[in-house]
C-alpha cells in the first residue's frame, strides 16, 4: 500500500531555507513504514496545512536545553528516566490521569536521584504519544488495525477504524492541553517525548530557527524512532537526520554491531553529546548475548551516545486469557543484563525507558502484590502495551537504583 504523505503541501508552509527543504523532500521520497492509508487526500492536506500554522508545542531554545541536560547523561554525570503510557488516548488525557503519570515519574526520579547520587533527567512519554506501530494491516476481526488515537479509534467498527485526518489536529489540541497542565503544575520538571512515527503530524511542526540556522521539530523535546520504522534507507531515519532535536533510536535483538555503528554515523554526524540515545530492547533472554558487541562497536566509533534500556518491549507475551502482558521479573532481568554488560565494558548505563501509569491498573504480572494471570482482568485499560502500575514502577525504580549503586561500588 502506498503511504500517503503530503510533502509538497507541508513543505511550502514550514518556511525552511532551500537546502533544508530539499533534504526534507528527499527524506519524504523514501519509503515510510507504518503510515496510514488516509482515505481522503484533500482532508490530510488541509489538516496538515492548518497544523503547520499553529504555534509549536515546544520552542527551539527548550529543545536545546534538553540536549544540554542529555549531554550530562552522555558524559556519565546524570541518569535519564523516560516513561509513561504506551499509547496516550484522547479520552485518557484527563487531569487525574496526567497528574498521576507525572507524579509517578517524579517519584521515580526522586528514588533514582537519592539512590544513585546522580542528577536525573526526566522525560515523559506524553503530550504526543498517540501513534502506534502495528504488526498487521487488519485485526482479528478483519477491520483496519488501530494505529493510535491520532489516526483512528480503538473501537472495533468499520467507520471508527477509518483513518481520520481531523485526528491530527485533535492530537495537537490534546497535547497542548497536556503540556499546559505539566508546565503549570510541574514547571521545569520534565521534557516531553514520543515516537516520531506519523510523518503527517511531525513534518508540519518543523521550524527553522534563525538563531542557530538549524531545524527543530516543535512537537516534543525528544523524539525517537521505533523498532519498526528504523529502516536505514527509510523516511524516518532521513527525517530525524534533519532535526536538531535529541533523537532516540530503538534497537532490537536483530540489530548487528555494524548496523548500530552505521546508525550512529547517520544520526549523530557531529558527535554531539546528548544528540543520540540508543534504546536497547533485546528481551531478557537475549540481552546478555547481543548488547555487549553492539556497545563495544559503537564505543569504538567515538560517538558519545546515551545507552538506555527499554526492558518492556522485548518481554511481551500473551496470557492464557488473551491479555498482552509482561512479567515484572522478566523486565527486571533485562535490566540486570543491561547493567551487567555496561559494568563489564566500563560504559555508563545512561538510563531506562519504561511504560507505566500512576493508575492502579492490572496489566503487568508479578511485582509487589504478585499479580497473577487471573488478576489481569481486574483493571486492564491499555489500548496497546501493558504498563507497570505505580507500585510496580516505584518498586522497579528502587531496584534500578540498587543496580547503579552496585555498579559504582
Ligand atoms: C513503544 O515504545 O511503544 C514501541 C512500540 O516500541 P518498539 O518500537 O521498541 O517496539
Ligand atoms: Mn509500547
Amino acid at each position: 500500500m502506498q503511504p500517503t504523505i503530503s510533502p509538497h503541501f507541508t513543505i511550502d508552509r514550514t518556511g525552511l531555507p532551500p537546502a533544508h527543504a530539499d533534504a526534507l523532500v528527499e527524506a519524504l521520497r523514501r519509503p515510510a513504514a507504518q503510515q496510514p492509508a488516509w482515505p481522503d487526500r484533500e482532508h490530510v492536506a488541509s489538516a496538515t496545512a492548518f497544523l503547520a500554522t499553529l504555534p509549536a508545542l515546544v520552542e527551539p531554545a527548550e529543545i536545546r536545553a534538553a540536549t544540554g541536560e542529555l549531554a550530562r547523561v552522555a558524559r556519565g554525570e546524570a541518569v535519564l528516566l523516560q516513561g509513561g503510557d504506551c499509547a496516550e488516548t484522547f479520552a485518557g488525557a484527563t487531569e487525574a490521569h496526567i497528574r498521576g503519570n507525572v507524579t509517578t515519574l517524579l517519584r521515580m526520579a526522586t528514588v533514582l536521584a537519592e539512590g544513585t547520587g546522580l542528577p536525573v533527567v526526566s522525560a515523559g512519554r506524553l503530550a504526543g504519544q498517540y501513534a502506534k506501530p502495528r504488526s498487521g494491516i487488519t485485526d482479528g476481526l478483519g477491520l483496519p488495525v488501530y494505529r493510535g488515537d491520532i489516526v483512528n479509534s480503538a473501537e472495533p467498527a468499520p467507520a471508527t477504524r477509518a483513518p481520520d485526518p481531523g485526528r491530527l489536529l485533535e492530537a495537537y489540541r490534546v497535547s497542548r492541553a497536556t503540556l499546559d497542565l505539566v508546565r503549570g503544575r510541574y514547571p521545569g520538571a520534565l521534557f516531553t517525548s514520543h515516537e516520531a512515527l506519523l510523518l503527517d503530524y511531525e513534518v508540519p511542526q518543523l521550524r527553522h530557527d534563525d538563531t542557530d540556522g538549524r531545524v527543530y521539530c516543535g512537537s516534543a523535546h525528544l523524539l525517537w524512532i521505533g523498532e519498526r520504522t528504523r529502516q536505514p534507507d527509510g523516511a524516518h531515519v532521513a527525517f530525524a537526520r534533519l532535526l536538531a532535536n535529541p533523537i532516540g533510536l530503538k534497537i532490537g535483538p536483530g540489530t548487528t554491531p555494524a548496523q548500530a555503528a552505521t546508525y550512529v554515523e547517520q544520526l549523530d554526524p557531529g558527535g554531539e553529546p546528548g544528540r543520540l540515545t540508543l534504546i536497547s530492547r533485546m528481551g531478557h533472554r537475549r540481552v546478555r548475548d547481543v548488547l555487549g558487541p553492539i556497545v563495544e562497536r559503537v564505543t569504538a566509533t567515538g560517538h558519545p551516545v546515551i545507552w538506555q534500556c527499554d526492558p518492556m518491549h522485548g518481554n511481551t507475551h500473551e496470557s492464557p486469557d488473551g491479555y498482552k502482558t509482561r512479567h515484572f521479573d522478566d523486565v527486571a532481568d533485562e535490566l540486570a543484563g543491561f547493567f551487567e554488560v555496561h559494568r563489564q565494558l566500563g560504559t555508563h548505563p545512561g538510563g531506562v525507558h519504561l511504560e507505566f501509569t500512576g493508575d492502579a491498573v492490572t496489566e503487568c504480572l508479578g511485582g509487589p502484590g504478585d499479580l497473577g494471570d487471573h488478576g489481569l482482568a481486574g483493571r486492564y485499560e491499555s489500548t496497546c502495551d501493558p504498563r507497570l502500575n505505580a507500585a510496580q514502577a516505584v518498586e522497579l525504580t528502587h531496584w534500578i537504583a540498587a543496580e547503579y549503586r552496585s555498579g559504582s561500588a
